[in-house]
């Protein structure tokens, strides 16, 4: 999961309420929804970032939010104890301090996960793969330490990248070599926000906002007050790039700013591309819209290694749209896919090129 600590997208705008998504987190409510109350909580020491869960509840109801809200809260904290690789009891941990040729039982769940993973690894053409954590963790030592990491190194954590080291069978993960390891901080941080917004649906909401570090799926069943409006910050400054309304659905966004490491003056993503090894540097920041939020998510992280080339392979027949910056602080400019521009509601929004 992502230890992020900045958030890509600044604000969220609907269902009568305005959410600002800066570093505090703040809500305000309009009051343009009369018979509705967005009631929100902010759990703490969430797979490492801030996170903010919203139900949409007839006015003098509000009490009802309260379970459906902590079922969600307990759906996130499930998913991360499951997945994340940061927490040492949790099960891609065990798959990953497996031995050469030892078989790991994984859960059902884990499994289509990794399943759905190697998918987008293909549908990518390699930029999406979460076997490239030996690249990650090669590249997270160089950043701590800030000696770039040798030739023999890089080559060594590559040969460990790769699907033919994780088979995945029936029910367990057959390990290549015992050093390969699996990475799911590209992809769980959007099953688990996809998996809380089914969990307050089950409960009754109708309308509501799941938000993981400024990664959101949006609920907006039966309720008739227009589109979600959701503020994409600028690459460059903590400032507000544009807006873009959503009906439902999920945005995700991989950004450099978020998180970056420094190594003799140089500035390197947190993103790895699978087939050189070394860090992504194709886009500045990539904002995603799909109908869930592990596309949004597994596809803002393949964007960023792509860069706007990739816009090409992206599955709009999936209803996946995307809003590429790509450039230099100096000169960036944007590039969307077809389908990304009707979702622009601020004028301002129009300008394509920084500077
Ligand atoms: P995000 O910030 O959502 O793009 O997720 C980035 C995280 O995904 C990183 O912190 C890594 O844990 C992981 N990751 C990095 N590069 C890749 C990649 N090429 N494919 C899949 N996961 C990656
Ligand atoms: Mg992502």
């Amino acid at each position: 999961m992502s230890r992020s600590t900045r958030r890509p997208i600044l604000a969220l705008v609907g269902f009568g309420i305005l959410v600002c998504l800066t570093a505090v987190g703040l809500w305000k409510t309009s009051g343009e929804l009369p018979d509705y109350s967005a009631v929100s909580i902010q759990p703490e020491g969430i797979m490492g970032t801030e996170c903010q869960l919203t139900a949409i509840v007839p006015r003098g109801r509000e009490a009802s939010a309260a379970p459906a809200l902590a079922t969600a809260e307990a759906e996130l904290r499930r998913i991360e104890a499951l997945m994340s690789s940061w927490l040492a009891d949790s099960e891609i941990s065990r798959l990953n301090r497996a031995g050469t040729a030892v078989a790991t039982p994984l859960s059902a769940e884990s499994l289509a996960l990794l399943r759905e993973a190697r998918r987008l690894s293909d549908a990518s053409l390699g930029a999406f793969d979460v076997t490239c954590r030996p690249l990650i963790e090669l590249w997270r030592r160089a950043g701590a330490s800030g000696v770039l990491p040798s030739e023999a190194a890089l080559e060594h954590a590559r040969t460990l990248t790769g699907w033919r080291q994780m088979r995945l069978r029936e029910s367990d993960v057959l390990k290549g070599d015992g050093e390969a390891r699996v990475d799911l901080g590209g992809i769980a941080k959007g099953y688990g926000i996809d998996r809380a917004a089914e969990t307050l649906l089950a409960a009754g909401v109708r309308g509501g906002v799941v938000d993981v570090g400024g990664d959101l799926r949006i609920i907006g069943h039966g309720l008739d007050e227009g589109p979600v409006r959701v503020q994409i910050r600028s690459p460059f400054e903590a400032s507000t790039w544009g807006e873009i309304a959503l009906y439902g659905g999920a945005v995700c966004t991989s950004a450099h700013y978020a998180r970056h490491f420094e190594i003799e003056g140089k500035t390197y993503s947190h993103i790895i591309d699978p087939r050189s090894g070394r860090p992504a540097d194709a886009a500045l920041s990539v904002t995603v819209v799909a109908p869930t939020a592990l596309l949004a998510d597994a596809w803002a992280t393949a964007l960023s290694v792509l860069g706007p080339e990739g816009l090409s392979i992206l599955p709009r027949n999936e209803g996946v749209e995307a809003l590429v910056f790509h450039g230099t602080a100096a000169s960036w400019k944007t590039v969307t896919s077809p389908g990304f521009p009707v979702l622009i509601r601020n004028s301002s929004a129009g300008s394509t090129d920084g500077r």
